[in-house]
């Protein structure tokens, strides 16, 4: 053990991480020759300028974000054993809040893992590794998940653009059985979902309780589920007694397995093949309106410097979505970016309804379900944020 290396902070730096932060960037780090000679992903011990080491963690000099901690101790050992505690962990979790394997098992550092995150579609696992030092523990990885759940199939979706960030390509393969469409359970809902060429994972499991919510409200009412995908919210509305549902998205692909899903679930919907900027502008015109209106957008915010613009985005979208809800009905706005915070988010639905005159209630503010646990000093992970409103 004597011959791991030791990254050390630059003097005054490193209090968060001493604290339990996850991350520390390239402008930390007493960048000598001996890091940058590092192989991308190698574990480290990370100490401070004092030469005091505090934790275990991966190195990538290449990387913006050049360390991710591991654990709070020197020298630990990360490999299966280490994989399968954390494995366990967030296991013993979901299984405390599910009654059935469908979930996300593994939110990265919400989990303890950096890096990586693991869908669990019943004995599918579908995992996404965005940096080089989970890149090379992918063997131990696979080891870990035979020795917790023992899934039939295990599915690589190493293709985000954000792995390039790490010096990765991109690919996707099985690395046990294959990639197929498989069915997921949710709020007593089956859907379909397409593993190898669906979006992210291929199923947006964030949603969950949001979509349990909106069906709850949908009863009896007309809804239009904006950005529909392959129907998360749209369905749950259809199977919950909505009178009538509107599926919208600029996805042919996910339309159509969205229509194999209502079809499966014996729920009436319509899907429509449109912008929705375009659509809702469209609707207004015709003065089209629905009793619950869902908008649940891609990323406006990709990057930091995105932040005005996409803000505008999101102000826009208020607005066209505001003016198209009935009177007396609900309105859903919801943000996945993790570069746009909650008050600026709830700050720009705000300005965007109140240009439509309507007085606005606000009736939950939501984040991701429990299965993408925040970690408590990285409010990144705290992505998504889903804001409904009443309206007069
Ligand atoms: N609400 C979904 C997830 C939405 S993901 C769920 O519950 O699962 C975002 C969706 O927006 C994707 O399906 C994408 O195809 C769609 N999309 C992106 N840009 C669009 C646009 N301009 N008009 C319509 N749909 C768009």
């Amino acid at each position: 053990m004597t011959s791991r290396k030791t990254i050390k902070l630059k003097p005054k730096e490193g209090r968060r991480a001493r604290a339990g932060a996850p991350w520390i960037f390239s402008n930390e780090i007493q960048m000598d020759a001996a890091a940058k000679a590092l192989a991308p992903g190698t574990v480290v011990n990370v100490a401070g300028d004092d030469g005091q080491i505090f934790g275990s963690g991966y190195f990538n000099a290449k990387s913006l974000i050049s360390v991710r901690m591991l654990d709070r101790a020197a020298d630990t050992i990360i490999g299966t054993g280490f994989l399968v505690r954390h494995l366990q962990r967030a296991l013993a979790v979901r299984e405390a809040i599910y009654a059935r394997p469908f979930y996300r098992l593994i939110h990265a550092e919400g989990d303890g893992l950096p890096g990586l995150t693991i869908d669990r579609f019943g004995d599918t696992v579908v995992a996404q590794i965005s940096t080089a030092g989970m890149e090379l523990l992918i063997d131990p990885l696979l080891a870990a998940l035979e020795k917790t759940i023992a899934p039939a199939n295990v599915i690589l979706r190493n293709d985000t653009p954000s792995r390039a960030l790490e010096g990765l390509g991109e690919y996707v393969r099985a690395a046990k059985g294959e990639a197929t469409r498989i069915a997921v359970e949710e709020n007593s809902v089956r859907y379909f979902a397409d593993l190898a060429g669906g979006q992210k994972t291929g199923w947006y499991y964030d949603q969950r309780d949001n979509r349990a919510f909106m069906a709850a409200l949908a009863k009896g009412r007309s809804v239009l589920d904006a950005y529909s995908y392959t129907g998360g919210f749209g369905i749950a509305a259809a199977k919950a007694g909505a009178k009538e549902v509107v599926c919208l998205d600029s996805s042919a692909p996910a339309l159509a397995i969205a229509e194999d899903s209502a079809a499966a679930n014996g729920a009436s919907c319509k899907f429509v093949k449109a912008d929705v900027f375009e659509e809702l502008e469209r609707l207004a015109a015709a003065k089209e309106t629905f009793d619950v209106v869902i908008a649940d957008p891609p990323p406006f915010v990709r990057a930091r410097k995105d932040l005005e613009p996409g803000a505008k985005a999101y102000r826009k979208l208020a607005r066209l979505a505001s003016a198209v809800v009935a009177p007396n009905g609900f309105l859903l706005l919801a943000s996945c970016s993790h570069n746009i915070d909650m008050e600026r988010f709830a700050a720009e639905c705000a300005a965007g309804i109140a240009r439509t005159n309507r007085r606005a209630a606000l009736i939950r503010q939501a984040g991701a379900g429990p299965d993408h646990p925040v970690h408590p000093m990285l409010p990144e992970t705290a992505y998504l944020k889903a804001l409904v409103y009443a309206l007069d």
